[in-house]
């Protein structure tokens, strides 16, 4: 089974040619203190929403989330490969998906609404490439992290190395 992906190509020409601006803009001014501020308040606003996804986002939603990952862990300087130019065009993104007014830095234009949806999905296609490595990393890096746990001898549930104890309350071991 295929996942279905959006494209940009899914949203009207005039949606599309805002988003798309509206990238562009804004990735020419990005400091890296703001990439640090979309990191902070995206991942607080992604968080906020996940049990109430909007159903404008749902289709980009996994896309979203590995939008703000990859901010992330730039910022935190565990993955630094993205160029700069990839990384202010993904804040710029996530910087518009934190708030279509209020957050927004006063040197970015304010071009009404942008879709925000039809922003990730031109993100996505725009940086498949640097996107999909980055991808790998993190897969990889979860699958270490995935790897480096041991199971409880009781119920068998995964414990991370150094953890004693199963966190499974109905667990005996417990
Ligand atoms: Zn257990």
């Amino acid at each position: 089974m295929s996942k279905q992906v959006a494209s940009p190509d899914d949203f009207d020409p005039k949606k599309r040619a805002e988003a798309e601006e509206a990238v562009k803009q804004t990735a020419e001014h990005i400091s890296r203190e703001d990439v640090g501020e979309a990191s902070r308040s995206g991942e607080e606003k992604f968080r906020k929403l996940e049990d109430d996804k909007p159903s404008a986002l749902e289709e980009v939603w996994e896309d979203l989330k590995t939008l703000i990952e990859l901010i992330g862990d730039y910022v935190s300087g565990d993955y630094t490969e993205t160029p700069w130019n990839v990384i202010a065009i993904v804040a710029a993104t996530v910087i518009y998906f934190v708030s279509p007014i209020d957050a927004i830095p006063d040197f970015i234009p304010i071009l009404g609404f942008v879709d925000d949806a039809a922003m990730v999905a031109f993100c996505m296609k725009i940086l498949r490439d640097d996107i999909r490595k980055y991808r790998a990393w993190k897969d990889a890096q979860e699958a270490a992290r995935e790897a480096s746990r041991t199971r409880c001898g009781s119920c068998g549930e995964k414990i991370p190395v150094g953890q004693e104890k199963c966190s499974n309350p109905k667990c005996a071991a417990a």
